[in-house]
């Protein structure tokens, strides 16, 4: 996948992307599922599968539905279940100051940018709305193509990349 894939979008993801009330639901009812899913998949896999499994249903699911890049460290419920690595900038605090007139992305005239978006779908979400308000620690690249579900799991998500010095950010 690409940062720029984005340009190319999948039937009915849009559709389901504007709807960010259904989006934050449906997360929270999976990372429930997941938690209590995983200790099982642990122990009935092979060495490995479990890792396999969650890489390759997270690149199936997400990445038809929000185009995920795979970063490893998903915020989606804080930027209105858009993907922020979709931005052509791959910025995770908000947009650059290149947004045009339109609303739509400098660096993609006909892309609408993934910050505009995210900031419109933010409002309209109940349970996690306002969480794009948070400041977000850079993003670890050593986790890129690893399952953001995983590390979630495992606590690894929380990781900022080598050298950042961590800060209370929330
Ligand atoms: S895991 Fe990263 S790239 Fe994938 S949807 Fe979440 S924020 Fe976007």
């Amino acid at each position: 996948m690409t940062t720029f894939a984005e340009s190319k979008r999948m039937p009915g993801s849009e559709w389901l992307k504007d709807r960010p009330r259904l989006l934050e639901a449906v997360y929270q009812g999976s990372e429930a599922g997941l938690r209590l899913f995983y200790p099982v998949l642990r122990r009935v896999l092979p060495a490995g599968w479990t890792e396999r499994v969650f890489v390759w249903s997270e690149e199936v699911s997400k990445g038809y539905l929000f185009n995920c890049q795979m970063c490893g460290q998903c915020i989606l419920h804080s930027t209105g279940m858009t993907c922020p690595m979709n931005c052509p900038k791959n910025l995770r605090n908000g947009p650059c100051g290149g947004v045009r007139q339109n609303g739509n992305c400098e660096v993609i005239p006909d892309m609408p940018c993934v910050w505009v978006q995210a900031w419109q779908r933010d409002a309209q979400m109940e349970r996690y709305g306002g969480e794009i308000q948070l400041l977000q620690r850079p993003v670890n690249r050593a986790l890129q193509n690893s399952s953001a579900w995983l590390n979630l799991l495992e606590g690894v998500d929380a990781q900022g990349p080598p050298g950042w010095s961590a800060i209370e950010l929330e």
